[in-house]
């Protein structure tokens, strides 16, 4: 079991804290919310009156605050983490926050002879609750097997991203796309609404095809990431589909911002000569047009 430094005791921190002391952990806790405190005090931790009062004699110091400029002064500001940290000790930064940020965080605390990785955690504060948040490590494979004891606490699933930077880089991405995706579906349930459909039946059709699945999974495997562009439905035919649902929505007075953005991605294909291609290769559109090398010709 091993005594921790957990900094930033919110909707997330708090219950990873609780179950990292459900876990037999021994923790030493630190909030600018003395109440957040005072709770986990209560269920066996140790109050800390600063960064630096947590990280003192921890073996791994925890992060969990809302930007890369908070983590920036709990690691290196005024009674910070570095001014009492072991040398031997791990800071695991669990935040969401600009991997740049993270690359400079990391590289300022080797340059003082400090070890530190980052493990941002997707899913919710309920899953927080539950320990079951996916953790996604981004750190050396040792220091991801020495934390995997806590991210077990914490988490259902440890990912290893690949490397330093790597996993609040994947994190950022997967917030991008779940984030676009809420409100694309949102334009998608506001005009099934507009145009007087049952909501129950339009979910039960979208649930069963890509719409609700996703692509990862259905179609991109057989045809795009198999290098295969022959047309199981074509991008002049999702073309044109697309611009029927703008017409409707604009009928109705739905603003379909994402949808509109879509028809020019989609446009832009066919002025590319894919019009004939599969839908899916929509991702080689954009991966060509953003400089990347074309994978199928
Ligand atoms: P929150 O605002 O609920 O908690 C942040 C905590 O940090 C608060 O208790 C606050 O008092 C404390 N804090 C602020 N400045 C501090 C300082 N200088 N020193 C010590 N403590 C300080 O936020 P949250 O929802 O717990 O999110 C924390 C991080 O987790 C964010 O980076 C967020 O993007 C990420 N995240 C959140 C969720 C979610 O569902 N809420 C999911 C995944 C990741």
């Amino acid at each position: 079991m091993s005594a921790i430094g957990f900094i930033g005791l919110g909707q997330m921190g708090m219950p990873m804290a609780l179950n990292l002391l459900k876990g037999g952990h021994s923790l030493k806790v630190f909030d600018i919310n003395e109440a957040a405190i005072q709770q986990l005090v209560t269920q066996g931790a140790t109050a800390a009156v600063s960064p630096a009062d947590a990280a003192l004699d921890a073996e791994f110091v925890v992060t969990m605050l809302p930007n890369g400029t908070l983590v920036k002064n709990v690691l290196f500001g005024e009674n910070s983490v570095v001014s009492a940290l072991n040398k031997d000790a791990l800071v695991i930064d669990m935040s969401t926050i600009h991997p740049h940020e993270t690359d400079a965080l990391i590289q300022a605390m080797s340059d003082k002879g400090f070890a530190m990785m980052e493990a941002p955690v997707g899913r919710t504060s309920e899953h927080a609750v539950r320990g079951e948040l996916l953790i996604m490590a981004g750190g050396t494979k040792s220091q991801i097997e020495r934390a995997q004891p806590l991210f077990d606490c914490m988490g259902s699933e440890t990912i290893d991203a690949g490397g330093a930077g790597k996993g609040i880089r994947v994190k950022i991405i997967n917030n991008y796309m779940s984030i676009a995706l809420n409100a694309l579906s949102a334009e998608a349930a506001t005009l099934a609404e507009a145009i007087g459909l049952d909501w129950d039946t339009a979910m039960k059709v979208m649930s069963g095809t890509p719409a609700g699945k996703g692509h990862f999974t259905t179609t991109w495997p057989g045809k795009v990431l198999a290098g295969d562009l022959s047309p199981v439905f074509m991008i002049d035919l999702a073309h044109k589909d697309l611009g029927i649902a703008l017409e409707l929505a604009n009928q109705v007075h739905v603003p379909m911002p994402c949808g509109a953005a879509s028809r020019e991605l989609y446009s832009a294909a066919r002025a590319s000569g894919r019009g004939r291609q599969d839908w899916t290769a929509i991702l080689e559109q954009l991966r060509v047009t953003s400089g990347l090398t074309a994978k199928v010709k």
